[in-house]
């Protein structure tokens, strides 16, 4: 669709006394022209400096409702104006974004219509992004469904094979010969796999739809739940974890624990052979916090620094290090959920950093 496919309507506002007619007529040839004298539902208000202030408080609402869409506002400066009129900034992303152009009169019917088209384009160009953005939610939410029903529908089947192999297991155990012992012992071990797969599956596909509501929350606190889970692990590998002091942000604090908990079990996970050494640091940028999880373990490859945040996406067998692969996926979701980013800097070899943004508690959404 571009701003040539369909007739764009213009509300013509002009008084009499702003050469209404006139402009009626100039503006016909080109436009479906509304000449009601209340605010509709056109694509473009055309107003003149002494009917601007009748209308301004129905155009602000206009304005105010359809935002994100762009509903531009011209006002046409008459010669003997006085009024002092202010255009809104285009680089101003919230609303009210109420004068958008003044034109002068008399009437430049070229500079008027070139004007036009560009405030016309930009309203469509906003009307796209919308279209594209509701697609892209529910192409997003069918996929979510679609994870969540096979994930939850695999669990029963899975859950028969396993009890059954625990079945033949327990009651034929002695019987059989140790390789078939062994072929069984596999087997449980892929369904165990597969379970833990399923279950992050699951878990991946809820963070949009059952995340809890975002509340101010204080990542100190959030730091100490996830070291006491942690406990058991920090011990087994003797790991020192330092922290700056944190911020608090606006989040859903179950899922903040979740992305803590995955990042820092990760780097004591993958630290080698040595004792790990994991900081906490939290710097402000701008707008919003950064904050980094740095280890002093194995690293990782430039090459497979992106695809880790991909599900079910590993660098090592399960031989080497256990684990479903879906931890970094869902840090990326949860992180995402709230507004941020999350990436990793690494040599391989020499420790990883990973970076996560929350927005500044104080500064406003985006
Ligand atoms: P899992 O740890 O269950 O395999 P993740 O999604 O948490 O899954 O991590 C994906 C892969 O990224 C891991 O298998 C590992 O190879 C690599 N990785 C994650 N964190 C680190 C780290 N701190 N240092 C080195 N490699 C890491």
């Amino acid at each position: 669709m571009n701003s040539s496919d369909r007739q764009q309507t213009i509300q013509l506002l002009v008084g009499e006394d702003g050469n209404r007619a006139a402009v009626r007529e100039l503006l016909s040839g080109h436009y479906d022209v509304i000449t009601d004298q209340s605010v509709t539902d056109a694509d473009c208000y055309l107003v003149d400096d002494h009917t601007f202030p009748d209308h301004h408080s129905d155009l602000l609402e206009r304005v105010e409702q359809n935002y994100p869409v762009f509903c531009p506002v011209v006002v046409i400066r008459r010669e003997d104006s006085s009024r002092q009129l202010t255009l809104a900034n285009p680089g101003e992303r919230e609303p009210p974004l109420l004068v958008n152009e003044i034109v002068d009169a008399p009437i430049d019917p070229p500079v008027l219509f070139r004007r036009l088209d560009t405030l016309l384009t930009r309203r469509q160009q906003s009307l796209e992004l919308r279209h594209y953005i509701t697609q892209l939610k529910e192409s997003n939410k069918s996929l979510e469904q679609f994870a969540y029903a096979a994930s939850h529908d695999l669990q029963e089947p899975l859950r028969m094979i396993s009890s059954y192999l625990q079945l033949i297991e327990q009651r034929y155990g002695n019987e059989l010969d140790e390789e078939v012992d062994e072929f069984i012992e596999f087997a449980i071990d892929g369904a165990d796999r597969m379970r833990g797969m399923i279950d992050g599956l699951l878990e991946y596909s809820r963070i949009d739809t059952e995340g809890g509501q975002l509340t101010e929350t204080d990542l100190n606190d959030v730091l100490e739940d996830v070291r006491a889970d942690l406990q058991m692990k920090i011990n087994e590998h003797e790991a020192t974890i330092t922290s700056d002091s944190l911020p608090r942000v606006e989040g859903d604090p179950d899922q903040l624990r979740q992305l803590f908990q995955n990042l820092l079990s990760n780097a004591i996970e993958y630290s080698g052979d040595d004792q790990p050494t994991v900081a906490v640091e939290a710097e402000r940028s701008g707008a919003e916090w950064q904050i980094s999880v740095i280890d002093d373990g194995i690293g990782i490859d430039p090459d497979d620094q992106e695809r880790i945040f991909e599900v079910f996406q590993r660098l090592h067998s399960h031989d080497e290090y256990e684990g479903t692969g879906i931890g970094l996926a869902l840090c990326k979701r949860i992180v995402e959920r709230h507004g941020g980013r999350i990436w990793v800097e690494s040599e391989p070899g020499d420790g990883s950093t990973f970076t996560f943004t929350l927005p500044a508690i104080d500064a406003p959404r985006g």
